[in-house]
């Protein structure tokens, strides 16, 4: 088991990517805080394949596009498992729409969850890290991170943003044993993006797009990097955008 001791914080891990890295923290001996947006169930129901599976987990909540929700987030872990170890900055959402309308709302829902949320709990961590000088920064960033999608320009900037994030953060933090990272996948079969999959075309044309022909890969395919990143198999990579998108950002 690669994450054996270690705790592990993953937001928005009551469904899709984040869940999944969830289930797979968990098995690689990782205690692992899975937290719900709002719905606590969800998360209990990850918890309860965790625990089934004979690992260790427990539901939290938090909104981590509020600053304070993030604060509080990482005191409640901590109070609960004594440390953390492994913070998945996975809580995103997309929302496309032309440049024309979108309004400051959807602007600022995306950035603050996906971009400002990502920094905060970053800083929420990092004092406890820093305090046993070792420690693990994932965010889950996206091929629509380095490169661009169209009707996506808050997105866009949201995911462009938390890839530079991790240059800048990993420039400060490595001396402290931190390893600040991110893992961009390409195009995952998820709840996010199961209205643009239904319309007709828009899968075949991902698959296009992909080298590989595939349109939506599993979330599951995404976790061996997760671990990677999350283990000391890392220990020397910092800064890294480590793409796991069957070659569509390689064109
Ligand atoms: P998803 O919609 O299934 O999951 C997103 C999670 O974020 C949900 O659990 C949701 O409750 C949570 N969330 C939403 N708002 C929140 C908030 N304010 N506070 C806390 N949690 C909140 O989507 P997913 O596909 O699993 O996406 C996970 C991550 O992967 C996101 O950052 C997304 O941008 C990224 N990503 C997804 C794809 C894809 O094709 N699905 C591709 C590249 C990157």
């Amino acid at each position: 088991m690669k994450l054996e001791g270690k705790v592990a914080i993953i937001t928005g891990s009551s469904r899709g990517i984040g869940a999944c890295i969830a289930r797979r923290y968990g098995a690689e001996g990782a205690r692992v805080a899975v937290v719900a947006h709002s719905n606590l169930d969800k998360a209990e129901a990850v918890v309860k394949e965790i625990n089934d599976a004979g690992g260790e987990a427990k539901a939290f909540q938090a909104d981590v596009a509020q600053v304070s929700e993030c604060d509080r987030l990482a005191g409640e872990v901590i109070a609960a498992f004594g440390t953390v170890d492994i913070l998945v900055n996975n809580a995103g959402i997309f929302t496309a729409v032309p440049i024309e309308d979108t309004t400051e709302e959807i602007w600022d829902t995306q950035i603050d969850l996906n971009l400002k949320g990502s920094f905060f709990m970053a800083r929420a961590v990092v004092p406890t890290m820093k305090a046993k000088g070792s420690g693990k920064i994932i965010n889950i960033t996206s091929i629509a991170g380095v490169g661009g999608f169209p009707n996506s320009g808050a997105y866009c900037s949201s995911k462009g943003g938390q890839v530079n994030m991790v240059n800048a953060l990993c420039l400060e933090l490595a001396k402290d044993g931190i390893n600040v990272n991110s893992l961009a996948p390409g195009n995952i079969k998820t709840d996010m993006n199961a209205p643009y999959r239904a319309e007709a075309g828009y899968d075949e044309r991902q698959a296009s797009l992909t080298p590989t022909g595939v349109g939506h890969m599993d979330p599951n395919e995404l976790t061996g990097a997760a671990v990677f990143l999350a283990s000391s198999d890392s220990d020397q990579v910092h800064g890294a955008n480590l793409l796991v998108d069957g070659g569509w950002a390689a064109w």
